[in-house]
């Protein structure tokens, strides 16, 4: 009898490929397996189980398999049908998904780079013959391809010995190159502890005064501490009170004044549990009953709830509760850079069961919790991440939150699978027969929807947490401020007077404004002429910071010209404005406060939004300006102010969501104003103050933006009423790009009933050089959504068939668009 394995390959193509086993490795094998194949002329690939069976392939001979590389499946059969539903419903192949499921240290192939890591110490006696020979090259050569590994083991096959040395930690993968991160650590000061009553300052004034100069310091530190609330560093001390580090070393010294180390390390989670369950309010209570009804009739449950009306303590709860039961939890974050407050807070209370798994985190890490999860490792029970960990190896899920579920940063838009997570996530929970809550103070259209079906059950939280005001919403209108002139560069007056407010009161400013780099077009006052990129079809935005003008899709960047490109003319002016520019303005108009800045340009570094978000959180800061990364979740308790710099901008996006989103953001913005005690306040400065969504934001009514949503997407047959299927025609040629979408939308208009529209250029019609052309399809909730995707795929098909189109990329985007 023959035996075969069908097993797939990290590539896009959309078939299974069957090898030969011998009866013992068939014996061996289970699915789920990896094996090293033969693949191509001389390449090698990290293929997985699928099936073991008697069937010969009848199209070719099938090839032996190389080696067996895991002793134990690495993925379970639950997470095989998972890959399958994603593979059907986004249309790719499993291949695309199983790259991006597994960490790419499992996915060995030729052509990796492996690169020595030099912070292991290796106990070279303890190496095998062959990891010795790998390590021995690698102190001669700091980068090996795996042919050249190849070769100096003599031996084709070196994926295991790979692997070994991986689990050692004694090589890196290329694209893995981690960066350490080093916590900063500020220095503060304050009073000894000794000093703290009355009688003991005054004695001490007493004594110093013989010592001037420390004298001087302490009251300098007095009066500093009076100004603000503020913790005060040893800069500040030193810089106010004019004395040297050694004065003030010498006051620390005697004991009069402590040094306090603040440091926020939010990567490495020894975190010990040093806090108790807060008990909840009435209405954490009700909601939490009604959640846990729901789950009781096995219902995707939504959860919305204002923001700061203690959604997190009621996950908490929820996941203290199946933690009791022994479950795993997956909590999905739309953005995990992002959250690190929120991790420290569950951190606070779960200790070492959490897990954080996050695509930039090093191989060896996301190795380690894949490995945890795997094995049900008790520090693996709680999973934190963001939509890849959707694919870790759990098999005893208990209970999957969403949080901030209505965040469009849950799709991936590239690679393949373009999925989102919150969808597959409530499929993954289905298969586990887990539960599985979504959380939102601004829910999707979507959820909002099911919810009122009766799909999904409901809970929602209209208060603040401790009674706290939702924030005083004031429209400033723009244009009349302008008339009257009563504005300072992009500042209306109002805005100035309640920024001048807060800061007088020692609180805290967030300004936003949703679009990064100095100002977004350059023109030439002459004759109309703006620098556009030569990749794409955009203009550059003027960056003033590196005096550079940069393009956002490639990266393409100039100098700033001195003159107009097409008629010479120096006078150059720009429009519009993006966060570099409010920065800017901020500084002149206030320049006592310390501003800083969060958006794409400042925050590239790895750890580089921790550092802004700690020196906020710890006021350091007095202003923030930044894009809608502030609009996540962030919980600062000191600020009083959020300035929407320019609504309209958003409003005016080409989406049949940027309504919805609009509401969203601008919402969750707001949400940052006055978390604590205090009412905040949010003023929002725009062009048409009588926009309905602006209104809708101001008043909070969710409902009236949802109804009139959802009648307008009724109207234009969009979802959640209608799905969605959009295709994307990509290609370097413009003739070929014009014929290949024209073909494929009069083979859809032939063979299909729904409605097909374009093909029409997207408003940015060529992105690096590649010409782009978009096909959408509508389908009635009526027609099967599979069927349709089958007839797609058939006309792909023989679209792929026809050599003129070959070299045309087809790419898929279902429901989110
Ligand atoms: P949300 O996630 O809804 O924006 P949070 O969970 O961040 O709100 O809660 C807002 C603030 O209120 C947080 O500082 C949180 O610690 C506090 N809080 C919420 N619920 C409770 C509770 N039951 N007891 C004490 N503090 C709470
Ligand atoms: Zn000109
Ligand atoms: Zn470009």
């Amino acid at each position: 009898m023959e035996y075969f394995v069908n097993v797939i390959l990290p590539i896009p193509l959309e078939r299974q490929f069957t090898y030969s086993v011998t009866p013992d490795e068939a014996d061996f094998l289970t699915p789920g397996m990896r094996v090293a194949v033969p693949f191509g002329k001389s390449k090698i690939y990290t293929a997985l189980v699928l099936t073991i069976h008697n069937v010969p392939p009848n199209a070719y001979e099938a090839k032996e398999i190389d080696q067996i590389l895991d002793e134990v499946p690495l993925v379970n059969h639950l997470q095989l049908r998972h890959w399958e539903w994603i593979a059907n419903y986004y249309m790719c192949s499993l291949g695309e998904v199983m790259r991006s499921a597994l960490p790419s240290a499992f996915l060995l192939e030729s052509e990796t780079l492996i690169i020595r890591n030099d912070s292991t110490h290796v106990e070279e006696s303890q190496l095998k013959d062959d990891e010795f020979l790998v390590f021995e090259a690698l102190q001669h050569q700091s980068t090996l391809k795996v042919h050249e590994v190849s070769a100096i083991v003599e031996r084709k096959n070196v994926l295991p010995v790979l692997n070994r040395l991986l689990d050692k930690n004694i090589i890196y993968l290329k694209e893995e190159i981690y960066e350490q991160y080093k916590p900063k650590l500020v220095k503060y000061v304050k009073l000894g502890k000794d000093y703290l009553s009355d009688d003991a300052l005054e004695a001490l004034l007493e004594t110093l005064s013989r010592a001037p100069k420390q004298s001087q310091v302490v009251l300098s530190f007095f009066q500093l501490q009076g100004n603000s609330k503020k913790p005060i560093s040893i800069t500040d001390l030193e810089k106010y009170s004019n004395a040297s580090k050694a004065v003030i070393g010498s006051l620390v010294d005697k004991g009069i004044l402590e040094e306090d180390h603040i440091r926020m390390d939010r990567v490495r989670f020894e975190g010990e549990e040093n806090s108790e369950v807060k008990s909840l309010n009435v209405y954490q209570l009700q909601a939490l009953a009604n959640i846990k009804r729901s789950f009781e009739e096995d219902k995707v449950t939504l959860l919305k709830g204002v923001t700061s009306s203690g959604k997190t303590e009621v996950y908490v709860q929820l996941i203290s509760e199946y933690l009791g039961k022994g479950k795993q939890i997956l909590y999905l974050l739309p953005e995990i850079a992002l959250t690190t407050q929120l991790i420290s807070r569950l951190q606070d209370y779960f200790g070492e069961r959490i897990s954080v798994f996050h695509s930039k985190y090093n191989i060896q890490e996301r190795v380690e919790v894949w490995n945890n999860v795997l094995k049900g490792a008790e520090k693996a029970q709680i999973v934190i991440g963001a939509r890849s960990s959707l694919f870790l190896p759990f098999d005893n899920l208990g209970l999957i939150i969403v949080d901030e579920e209505h965040e469009g940063s849950f799709k991936q838009f590239d690679p393949a699978p373009r999925y989102h997570a919150r969808d597959a996530a409530i499929v993954l929970a289905n298969l586990h027969k887990a539960n599985i809550l979504l959380g939102s103070a601004t829910p999707s259209i979507e959820s909002y929807y099911n919810a009122k079906l009766g799909k999904y059950g409901y809970a929602e939280i209209n208060r603040r947490f401790g009674n706290v005001l939702m924030p005083d919403m004031e429209l400033v209108d723009f244009k009349e401020a302008l008339r009257k002139k009563r504005v300072k560069g992009h500042f209306s007056e109002r805005l100035l007077e309640e920024i001048e407010k807060s800061l007088g009161n020692g609180e805290q400013i967030i300004l936003f404004q949703n679009r990064r780099g100095f100002a977004p077009v350059l023109e030439c006052l002459t004759c109309g002429h703006t620098p556009q990129c030569s990749n794409c079809d955009v203009t550059l935005t003027y960056h003033q910071y590196k005096n550079q003008l940069r393009c956002h899709y490639c990266s393409y960047h100039t100098a700033l010209p001195e003159s107009c490109a097409a008629c010479g003319s120096p006078e150059l002016d720009t429009k519009g404005f993006g966060t570099e520019q409010v920065e800017e303005e901020v500084k002149k108009l206030f320049p006592e406060a310390k501003v800083g800045r969060m958006d794409l340009d400042t925050t590239r570094g790895k750890h580089a939004y921790e550092k802004i978000i700690t020196s906020f959180e710890q006021q350091e800061l007095d202003i923030l300006v930044g894009t809608q990364m502030l609009t996540k979740g962030l919980d600062f308790r000191n600020v009083s102010l959020v300035g929407v710099m320019n609504a309209d901008s958003l409003l005016n996006f080409p989406d049949y969501r940027a309504h919805e989103r609009t509401f969203q953001m601008l919402t969750q913005v707001s949400g940052r104003a006055g978390r604590t005690q205090k009412r905040g306040k949010v003023i929002i400065q725009t062009y048409n103050p009588y926009h309905q969504i602006l209104k809708q934001v101001t008043t909070g009514d969710y409902e009236t933006m949802f109804t009139e949503q959802i009648y307008e997407r009724e109207q234009y047959k969009y979802p959640p009423l209608n799905r969605i299927i959009k295709i994307t025609f990509k290609h370097k040629n413009y003739n070929t790009l014009n014929e290949a979408a024209e073909w494929f939308s009069g083979a859809l208009k032939t063979h299909f009933g729904g409605t097909v529209l374009g093909p029409e250029f997207p408003s940015i019609s060529r992105i690096r050089n590649q010409y782009l052309k978009n096909i959408l399809i509508k389908i009635d909730k009526s027609e099967s959504l599979g069927k349709t995707k089958k007839n797609i795929k058939r006309i792909e098909k023989t679209f792929k068939s026809v050599s003129l189109f070959r070299s045309v990329r087809v790419i898929y985007n279902v429901d989110h668009i």
